[in-house]
């Protein structure tokens, strides 16, 4: 049933310019003038609940509403890498729109029950048709539910609910019990749970529309453009490049999302308001501390580097303690790399292997130390030398030595069998009376944070 444009179609458009209008100003970005030009929207709309075209990884009668045709627009990489740059100041509702124009119904907003449901609004904002799915992988908390229920009510969609393979799920938790991710990591738990799922959605799609954003992990997020062609799964043509990431929100704030869903009366989980920021499985999500970064309540008991689920693998670059990769510096063949040596002040002491190993043994040392183990071609340890040195200062004359340890090269076996490594900068504390040392645990790296961590245990 086709749906012609009437006089109440443009009734309707013209009050979501008003309310377009009335982002802008809590937006404070500029609202290209091809946005708000709803008549020159193409006028093919397919009537809401219409039989779609529709790929069979989805579940076709979970269609949230179904898209207008759109002409299909292939670009290569480098075009999305220039789009990149092109859209990187605009606004997340802009973003949004050029995705949901390009695409039409061959892409879908990955809604995980948190705050990216602001994803859902700013789609509703550009009155565009929209899809949304969901992972339910069994394991989510009740409040969750209750907002996706929510969520379906306020915008009148519904969900695409992707579950995982109830053999495989079977065969995890037969052999290993409902935790086993407490004891040897998450990623087996996720990849039955989720990443799988969400490889099927994907393989129904051209395009997905995620709410990752740049400040929710210093450690894999910090380079996360507003479009890429994803580096990690494939879409419905197969093949590498066949799959477009959108992250609408990549340069936005946590602050200003809560301001964003806040005036925009959106309905949102009962987990936030009682400390969760950044919510995932029930099992692996905890409240975090004011002042403690959102992503240290997820998978807590694991290094900070490794906290992304699989979904967003692509993130993770091989720059830890591997020795092949490096991020930005040269490495040699024999994996150290050829660039300058960082956090060089007199404040800092530079431990050979014998002097780490010395502190390793000593029981009851003259002063405790804070050490830091590093690669000087780690973009994340260049990026706190400012702050370690500063502690260092800080620390002149207090009794607690700093000091430095370069762990990559031939020093990374010995440094992750011994020394706790897993990914650089790991950091650790030797303390006056005790031959162990203390692993700093979280990913906040600035001095009042490093300086907290010190004088609770000096
Ligand atoms: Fe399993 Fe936890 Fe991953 Fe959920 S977040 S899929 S429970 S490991």
């Amino acid at each position: 049933m086709a749906l012609a444009f009437t006089s109440s179609t443009a009734i309707h458009e013209q009050s979501k310019v008003s309310q377009l209008g009335k982002f802008q100003l809590l937006d404070q970005h500029k609202i290209s003038s091809k946005l708000l030009n709803f008549s020159t929207r193409r006028c093919a709309v397919k009537a809401l609940y219409a039989e779609p075209k529709r790929n069979e990884s989805m579940v076709p009668s979970a269609a949230t509403i179904v898209a207008p045709e759109v002409e299909e627009k292939v670009l290569e990489a480098e075009d999305y890498e220039k789009l990149a740059k092109d859209l990187e100041n605009a606004s997340p509702l802009e973003i949004m729109d050029n995705a949901l124009d390009r695409f039409g119904d061959d892409i879908a907003i990955a809604f995980s029950g948190a705050e990216d449901v602001a994803l859902i609004e700013y789609a509703h904002l550009t009155g565009r048709p929209f899809r949304v799915f969901s992972l339910d992988t069994g394991r989510l908390n009740p409040e969750t539910y209750q907002l996706f229920d929510a969520v379906e009510k306020h915008y009148g969609i519904r969900i695409e609910y992707m579950f995982p393979d109830a053999v495989e799920v079977q065969a995890l938790v037969r052999s290993k019990g409902l935790f086993s991710f407490y004891e040897d990591g998450h990623q087996e738990c996720c990849r039955v749970r989720k990443v799988r799922p969400l490889r099927r959605a994907l393989k129904g799609l051209r395009a997905w529309i995620t709410g990752q954003r740049k400040d929710q992990s210093p450690g894999t997020r910090s380079e996360v453009p507003v479009v890429q062609l994803d580096p990690a799964f494939e879409g419905l043509d197969g093949g590498s490049g066949s799959l477009v990431k959108w992250n609408p929100v990549a340069n936005v704030n946590g602050k200003d999302i809560w301001n964003f869903l806040r005036a925009m009366n959106v309905p949102v989980n009962a987990l936030h308001s009682k400390g969760y920021v950044s919510i995932g499985c029930e099992p692996c999500t905890r409240p975090v501390l004011p002042g403690q970064h959102e992503r240290e309540g997820r998978w807590w008991w694991e290094d900070a580097k490794a906290k992304e689920c699989g979904l967003h693998k692509g993130n993770i670059k091989d720059e830890s303690v591997n020795g092949n990769g490096n991020g930005n510096g040269v490495v040699q063949a024999n994996g150290s790399a050829n660039v300058a040596d960082i956090f060089d002040t007199k404040d800092i002491v530079t431990l050979s292997r014998p002097g780490v190993e010395n502190l390793l043994k000593l029981e009851d040392r003259r002063e405790p130390w804070l050490v830091v183990l590093y690669a000087p071609w780690c973009r994340f340890c260049q990026a706190m030398e400012g702050s370690y040195v500063e502690l260092a200062e800080k620390l002149g004359g207090s009794g607690v030595k700093v000091g430095k340890f370069r762990a990559d090269g031939e020093q990374k076996t010995f440094a992750q069998q011994e020394l706790q490594l897993g990914s650089f900068p790991t950091i650790l504390f030797f303390p006056k009376h005790s031959s162990q040392p203390i692993k700093y645990p979280s990913e906040k790296r600035d001095v009042d944070s490093l300086l907290a961590f010190v004088n609770a245990l000096r």
